[in-house]
């Protein structure tokens, strides 16, 4: 048995799963996981000293690549003046500050620590602002574990509140609605339906959590134009997005305003940090402000701010970064989907930015239903092949690639020449050499 092995034996005794998040069990591509020992720039190595090409990059937060040096000595520096304070920090003045002077229409926000939190917080605040409790998500759109959101509506029909779930009570989710990604009309009849009790709509500006799906033109503008119109909070789920696609995130990319917006990911630097923020009359009436509670003991954690501030303010003051990341993106994903064209096997690829995915269909894919036609079985391959072959991609077909600006082009090539390999069949290299080590094709 390899070290990985052992040790997910014994996690198996004493952690559900194993894991301590379900997508790391790697069940969904027939392996065991890999334990992870350390990451640098584009690498991770795991306890048997193999060496990847990362395209997970825990899951966004490596937007700059892993280890950086400007986040790791900022972090190293807050660590030395304490851990904890449960006390309010400049820190945390400061990153408010930068966030609100960059991001369309965030006036105010309030850090928390993860993304589930985030976007629980910011539901709340809707609802206490508009004093109204239904509230209308998007099927295959994951906005954290929290009960009201673990609806998804699996047949694609617009339904009420069935949750995910065990353990998620019906009244959790009897006020949360579910409309079709990529058609906006199924919201405008939820509206039509329940003009005065439709609090919020949430969304993710870019589907990243079955596969990736980018917004059609103009979907996200007639969700702005129906909350404006029955006077609902639009809130974007930017957990993946923000601070991805631009500093602003979707707002600033595609041009259209949100209410509020959520963050994860990115914005703690690999840390556990969310936020949630945007419209100044919503944030007030969030405590001691406002009727609205939502508290957090180690919320702002000076660690923890560290880290997001040393790599928001590495992403706001090198404007080339969101270039970089966009024009990797372009390339890669125009490359694998020239591939995929040359290949029998039938395949979408799908990307906005620096995100992308290759759905094992024929079909276009623009919501959950047409994510769900993929051959999962077929990915699982594909993940095995460029696993064994020094790639590490997520083990899940309804997950992104992520991209970070320290990928180099000739390793993405190296990539893509594994992808080829795969796709037409021809016998490839590995990115290995003997002892695991990372070595170029
Ligand atoms: C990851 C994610 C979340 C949940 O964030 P956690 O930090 O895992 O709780 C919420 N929304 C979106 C869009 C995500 O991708």
């Amino acid at each position: 048995m390899t070290i990985s092995e052992q040790l997910y034996e014994r996690a198996k005794r004493v952690i559900p799963g194993g894991v301590n998040s379900p997508v790391r069990a790697f069940g969904a591509v027939g392996l065991t996981p890999r334990m992870i020992a350390s990451a640098d720039g584009v690498h991770i190595t795991d306890e048997d000293g193999n060496e990847y090409l990362d395209f997970v990059g825990s899951w966004g937060p490596m937007i700059l690549g892993h280890s950086h040096p400007a986040v790791q000595s900022a972090v190293i520096r807050a660590v030395k003046s304490g851990l904890s304070f449960g006390a309010a920090t400049k820190r945390e003045v400061e990153i408010a500050e930068l966030i609100c002077a960059s991001v369309p229409n965030m006036e105010m926000i309030r850090m928390v620590n993860s993304g589930t939190e985030a976007v629980m917080s910011a539901i709340r605040a809707a609802r206490g602002f508009t004093g109204r409790d239904k509230i209308i998500k998007f099927a295959g759109c994951y906005h954290g574990h929290s009960d009201a959101l673990l609806v998804q509506a699996g047949s694609g029909v617009m339904t009420a509140g069935i949750p995910d779930s065990a353990g998620v009570p019906d009244g959790c989710t009897k006020d949360t609605f579910t409309a079709v990604y990529n058609d906006a009309e199924s919201a405008g009849r939820l509206f039509r339906e329940f003009p005065e009790e439709i609090a919020a709509v949430i969304v993710e500006p870019v589907g990243a959590n079955m596969g990736v799906v980018p917004p059609k033109e103009g979907f996200l503008e007639s969700l702005r134009g129906l909350c404006t119109e029955y006077g609902a909070v639009l809130i974007f789920d930017e957990v993946i997005t923000g601070f991805r696609l631009a500093f602003g995130g979707a707002q600033e990319y595609f041009g259209v305003d949100a209410d509020l917006v959520t963050y994860g990911k990115i914005i703690g630097g690999g840390m556990p940090v969310g936020a949630y923020g945007g419209k100044r009359e919503i944030m007030e009436q969030v405590a001691p402000l406002g009727p609205v509670y939502q508290a957090g003991t180690l919320s702002g954690n000076p660690v923890a701010m560290a880290a997001g501030m040393a790599q928001l303010k590495m992403l706001k003051e090198n404007d080339w970064i969101y270039e970089e990341l966009n024009r990797l993106g372009e390339w890669f994903f125009g490359e694998m989907k020239k591939i995929a064209d040359q290949s029998r096997i039938p395949a979408t690829i799908n990307a906005c930015g620096s995100l992308g995915c290759v759905f094992f269909t024929d079909r276009t894919v623009v919501n959950y239903e047409t994510a769900k036609t993929s051959d999962t079985e077929k990915y699982a391959e594909y993940f095995r092949y460029m696993l064994e072959r020094g790639v590490y991609l997520a083990p899940s077909q309804f997950e992104a690639m992520f991209l970070s600006a320290a990928h180099p082009d000739e390793e993405l090539r190296d990539a893509l020449e594994l992808t080829r390999g795969f796709f037409l069949g021809e016998e490839q290299e590995t990115l290995r050499n003997e002892s695991g080590t990372y070595s170029r094709i």
